[in-house]
């Protein structure tokens, strides 16, 4: 049996390698969407956003890429998200950016992972366990600019930035915000939603306090869209994955998809007038065609409310799914073409001039690319590949 050295999946060591249905991450895309990042930011640092397995890229793969182009933060949601990047080795600075309870806390001391306080209480808290612990926590302020999530309100800001500053076992070495619609081609909550933060950092210096060194607030929608919101640190998710957050957002920075989803024919047959395909028997042609079965389905992630709409490349050319989307399974309509088993099928990606973009699966899906880029399960193996320079 053939193992290819490409493959890097620790966790699952069998029937990776040989299962057709895989994607394949372009690194070397990956590493010129960061560098085009980076020169549209000018001086600010970069917070490479790699929650939700780096959506679907691999978690620790896409770590390892940006702590080598000298990333300067990690941004994840979780905290077992943070764990496992500490237990694999990357050292850099890695902030959980979701809200937190107090039996996490003595986690992220033991690894070393930075703290979302998003309210006076959870900061004092956390300064409480960290001195329990004769520990020193990092952290990084939430403030609420329009988003009612987490964080304390714009408005009642002042106490929390009080707090902060008394706090003796925890270094407040953050504070930062997150955008509704950076992303829209109406900017005018975003222009407001920055304009909150401006006033919520000017404490620091109506009190002659020192502001956190990190003071940062910009996604994707706001890297390409509000370059006044890049402060001290930006915070690219999407983007990264060379994917735009939206039809709508301006283009200002060039990106490509760093993701690519493959699977091969398994099954050729010919199919007759009247005989429908698939569960609920939705879908049959009047007249003969040939139809190929590949090996994927929803419980992949290729979502069954795709069913009717979808495309895919085989031999350079689209053909539609027909029949409902299976857990492991579609059928595509070749009419009368040649297909053959073991043929490529891109279900993401290009082949020849021809490109399946997430964007499209997102609109067949009735959804956005970044659900569809996150839901992409993990038993599909992800394949690593790096072009030479
Ligand atoms: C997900 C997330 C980001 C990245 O958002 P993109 O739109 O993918 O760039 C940035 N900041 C926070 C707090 C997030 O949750």
């Amino acid at each position: 049996m053939h193992f290819d050295s490409r493959i890097n999946r620790p966790t699952i060591t069998t029937n990776d390698v040989v299962r057709p249905t895989l994607i394949e991450v372009d690194l070397s895309r990956l590493a010129e969407n960061y560098h085009a990042i980076r020169e549209q930011i000018g001086s600010a640092k970069i917070m490479p956003i790699l929650k939700a397995n780096a959506y679907g890229h691999g978690l620790v793969e896409v770590a390892r890429l940006v702590e080598s182009l000298g990333a300067d933060y990690l941004g994840v949601a979780v905290l077992e998200e943070g764990i496992l990047l500490r237990e694999k080795g990357i050292q850099m600075p890695i902030l959980v950016l979701g809200g937190i309870l107090g039996n996490q806390v003595p986690y992220f001391l033991k690894y070393d992972l930075t703290i979302t306080a998003s309210s006076i209480e959870k900061l004092w808290q956390v300064d409480e366990i960290a001195e329990q612990l004769g520990s020193k926590a990092k952290v990084h302020l939430k403030i609420d600019t329009g988003m009612e999530r987490i964080g304390v309100h714009y408005y009642n800001a002042g106490g929390l930035l009080e707090a902060s500053v008394k706090c003796k076992h925890t270094d407040v070495e953050g504070i930062f915000s997150h955008f509704a619609n950076a992303d829209a081609a109406d900017l005018s909550h975003a222009r407001l939603q920055v304009e909150r933060f401006e006033e919520v950092l000017s404490f620091y210096e109506k009190h002659s306090l020192p502001a956190p060194r990190l003071r940062h607030m910009a996604n994707s929608g706001a890297i390409l869209q509000l370059p006044e919101a890049y402060f001290d640190m930006v915070r690219p998710g999407l983007m990264l994955y060379g994917v735009y957050p939206s039809p709508e957002v301006a283009r200002t920075v060039a990106l490509r998809p760093a993701l690519s989803w493959k699977s091969r024919v398994v099954y050729f047959k010919v199919i007759k007038p009247g005989h429908p395909v698939g569960y609920g028997s939705t879908w049959q042609s009047d007249h003969m065609v040939r139809a190929v079965t590949v090996p994927l389905g929803y419980g992949d992630g290729y979502f069954r409310s795709m069913s009717h709409k979808a495309q895919v490349l085989i031999r350079g050319k689209r053909y539609p799914v027909v029949g409902l989307i299976s857990m492991d399974q579609i059928v595509v309509n070749i009419e009368w073409q040649s297909a053959y088993n073991d043929d490529e099928v891109v279900l993401i990606g290009e082949m020849g001039d021809e490109a399946v973009t997430v964007e499209e699966l997102a609109e067949w899906a009735g959804t956005i690319p970044y659900e569809i880029l996150t839901n992409i399960n993990t038993r599909v193996p992800r394949v690593y590949i790096e072009r030479q320079a």
